[in-house]
């Protein structure tokens, strides 16, 4: 691992790129990105092992970015992901790195999405196109998708493809390609099909691999929490109701997000500060100062600001935004549980992350246990317990003199009991911050992230499988038939990967699938609007046209009146609203 590299300047970026990442607050390459740029600005083959989550898209993205010309319209980098959201993610992140080089064009391509939307933007000209290999596969039969000027490809999460059934139409599409490129390969695992690709399609590749040291961290009690990004901020609030804490250091990525964090905090009423490396020096050692002297209790730094840090009064480290790696975990919780004090680290994961989970398990060698979101009832009765516990404390410890005279003549004047002024100086006491807890998080938050075990899904997915079956009852099934089967050499994961990717379907929606000599049968939740259907049917597992029917030869009803476009899952933007419109309309209680 190149550890020589600290600062982005060492990377041979030209100054749009590096405006770009001072902006967006990245204090240092992440490893996986000192490691991949140099060799991909040199135009080597990469094979990197790395998960989501290590910055690996930053990796392939600004030296892709840097060696582009501009003036040449026909894709010059192809981005080979396993799912339309990935796409969208990965596309999204090319047009973020490239804010500062105007003109750019990057496109992404994926099943389910308008064909003639995809060929206008095409014919218009775009630098790189970023697509599922179903959605490319059709394009360049169709010779809509030119793959002439092509000098990179990457190929994103690569066990994924393979786990999808879509490994052997990445090696189709590589066989499009000019002999010419540059190709790096992600996978998070190698297993052996990956490897193999690899040896048929890169050349001489740098190896890059995250190393992981196993470490102990007995002192430290290991939680996680399982969240979404939008629910975050209030995660966290929870959590700091409730943790019975001493001092709290809170990691986050970058130097804006933790100016922004804390300030975020403060307004919510929890004093705290940001430690990042943007801060001079004497602010830096002030910060510090105060939090070892009992003056501030939340700190929120970077991972380079907090190097070092020795405080022993921090009791808990929260992973607000994950660590790059093992190692930074490692270091990060190493905050806590400082001279054999006992300390806590509490860990925030969207479901995609779950993989570096399991990898800081395992390089830990310890379990990191799941921690329920604390429930506002629970935090409520925290909140109650401490006011008991201050009564009690203020009557123990002060002088109540002049306090027990003023409420005698409230009783008189305004003839009431003792028991009312009580009650109504509680009301008081508790106005600006009230007893009862609420906040945005909706009460299914967590059961609707549940994930089976071992698969692993993208945050954010807004997927119609997920949608229609929660409407039509838990999973009720209905069985299809589709033309392709063993004869034409599909397989179960071909197909689920076709039908996930192309209809929108989460892969744990897709039941049974049987496969038979010339045709096989899929288990697909019921209520499948029309418009999935109609397009399942066109679309190809083995060169072959799926033309799915229900099995029982009932076609499914025509078109709903009224359905917009966004719960068709056309628009990928208002379908992500929708569950935020449901849960507005949930009452709070
Ligand atoms: P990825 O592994 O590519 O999905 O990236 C995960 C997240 O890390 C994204 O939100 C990026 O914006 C962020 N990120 C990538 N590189 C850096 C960096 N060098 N410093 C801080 N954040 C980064």
């Amino acid at each position: 691992m190149s550890s020589l590299i600290e600062h982005f300047e060492q990377l041979a970026l030209s100054l749009p790129l590096l405006e770009t990442v001072k902006e967006l607050g990245y204090e240092a390459p992440s490893p996986i990105q000192a490691a991949t740029i140099p060799p991909m600005l040199d135009g080597c083959d990469v094979l990197g092992q790395a998960q989501t989550g290590t910055g690996k898209t930053a990796a392939f993205a600004l030296p892709i970015l840097e060696k582009l010309d501009l003036s040449d319209r026909e894709p010059q980098a192809l981005v080979l992901t396993p799912t339309r959201e990935l796409a969208i993610q990965v596309a999204e992140a090319f047009q973020g790195y490239a804010r500062h080089i105007p003109g750019f064009h990057v496109l992404p391509i994926y099943g389910g999405q308008s064909m003639s939307l995809q060929l206008r933007h095409l014919r218009r000209g775009v630098h790189v196109v970023v697509g599922t290999p179903g959605r490319v596969m059709d394009h360049l039969r169709r010779e809509t998708l030119s793959l002439a000027a092509l000098r990179t490809v990457v190929l994103d999460e690569a066990d994924e493809m393979l786990r999808m059934g879509f490994i052997d139409d990445v090696d189709w599409i590589l066989e499009q390609t000019p002999e010419e490129k540059q190709v790096a390969l992600f996978s998070a695992t190698m297993p052996e099909p990956i490897r193999r690709v690899a040896h048929r399609h890169l050349r001489d590749p740098r190896e890059v691999k995250i190393e992981t040291h196993t470490a102990t961290v007995a002192t430290v009690r290991q939680r996680y929490c399982q969240v979404g990004a939008q629910h975050k901020l209030d995660a966290l609030t929870r959590v700091l109701e409730v943790e019975d804490a001493d001092a709290i250091l809170i990691f986050v990525r970058t130097k804006i997000a933790a100016t922004e964090l804390a300030e975020r905090l403060e307004a919510r009423g929890y004093p705290s500060a940001a430690l990042h490396g943007d801060m001079t020096q004497a602010l830096r050692e002030k910060t510090i100062e105060q939090l070892r002297g009992g003056n501030l209790d939340i700190v929120v730094a970077t991972d380079v600001a907090a190097r070092g840090l020795d405080v022993q009064r921090i009791s808990h480290v929260v992973n607000y935004d994950i660590p790059y790696d093992t190692e930074a975990y490692i270091h990060r919780i190493g905050r806590t549980g400082r001279a054999g004090r006992a300390g806590d680290a509490i860990l925030f994961i969207a479901p995609r992350e779950l993989r570096l989970l399991r990898a800081i398990e395992k390089a830990t060698r310890q379990p990191i246990e799941r921690m329920p979101l604390p429930t506002p009832e629970a935090i409520t009765g925290h909140r109650l317990a401490q006011f008991k516990q201050q009564v009690g404390e203020v009557f123990s410890s002060q002088d109540l003199g002049f306090f027990q005279e003023l409420v005698a003549e409230i009783e008189r004047e305004q003839e009431m009991s003792v028991h009312d002024i009580a009650a109504a100086l509680t009301y008081l006491a508790q106005r600006d911050r009230p007893f009862q807890f609420e906040d945005a998080i909706p009460k299914d938050a967590e059961k609707e992230r549940e994930r089976p075990p071992g698969r692993p899904t993208r945050e954010g997915r807004a997927s119609r499988g997920e949608r229609f079956s929660r409407d039509s009852g838990d999973f009720d099934k209905i069985r299809y038939r589709i033309d392709v089967g063993r004869e034409h050499g599909a397989t179960p994961q071909n197909i689920m990967g076709a039908i996930a990717n192309e209809a929108g379907i989460e892969g744990r929606y897709i039941g049974r699938i049987e496969i038979h000599d010339d045709y096989s049968t899929v288990d697909l939740p019921n209520g499948m609007p029309p418009e999935i259907f109609q397009h399942l049917k066109r679309v190809r597992v083995r060169q072959h046209v799926l033309n799915i029917r229900r099995l029982d030869g009932v076609e499914p009803e025509r078109k709903r009146p009224g359905r917009s476009k966004a719960e068709r899952g056309g628009n990928r933007e208002a379908a992500e609203r929708k569950p935020a419109r449901r849960r507005s309309t949930q009452p709070v209680d």
